[in-house]
């Protein structure tokens, strides 16, 4: 992160345990973060605070995730700060419901901080994009934006454009499921008239590029869905060095 001012990052989430890793991973990537247990100090510190960013969890004691959303949401002044939710896994219903009352995005427990991490930044250059990075590391995969580079386990990996720019979407929202339509949009333009097919083609160029040496392939399909940049994949890659929490 570069920029005068750091990011802000509110944390709300009751389970003290699940804050804390949270709260050190987000300030070893330069953060500042603030943490609420439970609903009402998150709405205080919203007000307080000015956050660029909340990571909120779903299951609060009292003022659920979701009211708090709804009352950011309802207020002038936090009506557009950006809203991560955390959910418990299978929760579908209450997902959507999360999206319908205004969260940016969410993320599914148990979650890998690394994940949790790309879609912060994803949010963050959409938002703030002079803060953005213009290099974004997934597992052992490195995009330069600036360049237009890419590595993967320390070695440069050559992309056609079209490779690059499917792998730089995948890559801002890691863990997400695209059909051939919304990569269609993202990386050709919804102008453009391509058939669905080409993407399977530009995928198979991609993968065929990125699985050198029978690295684990990071290219998810999903049947009769589409594509995603794997979140099993990532918790490969990161070994060791995961936190994953059920909180
Ligand atoms: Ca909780």
């Amino acid at each position: 992160m570069t920029g005068a001012k750091k990011p802000h990052v509110l944390v709300v989430e009751d389970e003290t345990s699940l804050a804390t890793l949270l709260r050190y991973n987000l300030e070893r990537e330069g953060y500042k973060v603030a943490e609420a247990h439970d609903g009402e100090e998150a709405l205080m510190l919203a007000d307080e605070d000015r956050p660029d960013l909340v990571v909120l969890d779903w299951a609060l004691p009292q003022l659920s995730g979701i009211e708090v959303c709804r009352r950011l949401r309802s207020r002038a002044e936090t009506r557009n700060l950006p809203i991560i939710m955390l959910t418990a896994r299978g929760e579908e219903a209450d997902r959507i419901r999360g999206l319908d009352t205004g969260a940016d995005d969410y993320i599914v427990k148990p979650f890998s901080m690394s994940e949790l991490l790309a879609r912060i930044r994803a949010v963050m250059r959409r938002i703030r994009p002079a803060l953005a990075d213009d290099v974004i590391e997934y597992g052992d995969l490195i995009v330069d934006r600036a360049a237009h580079r890419v590595r993967r386990a320390d070695r440069d990996i050559h992309l056609g454009p079209t490779e690059f720019r499917l792998l730089d979407h995948l890559i801002q929202h890691p863990g997400r499921v695209f059909s051939r339509e919304q990569l269609l949009d993202a990386v050709w333009g919804s102008d453009v008239y391509v058939e669905a097919r080409t993407v399977d083609v530009h995928i198979g160029r991609l993968r065929k590029a990125l699985n050198i040496d029978g690295l684990t392939d990071p290219i998810r399909t999903v049947r009769s869905a589409g594509y995603a940049l794997d979140d099993a994949y990532m918790r490969e890659s990161e070994r060791g060095l995961r936190a994953i929490t059920n909180a």
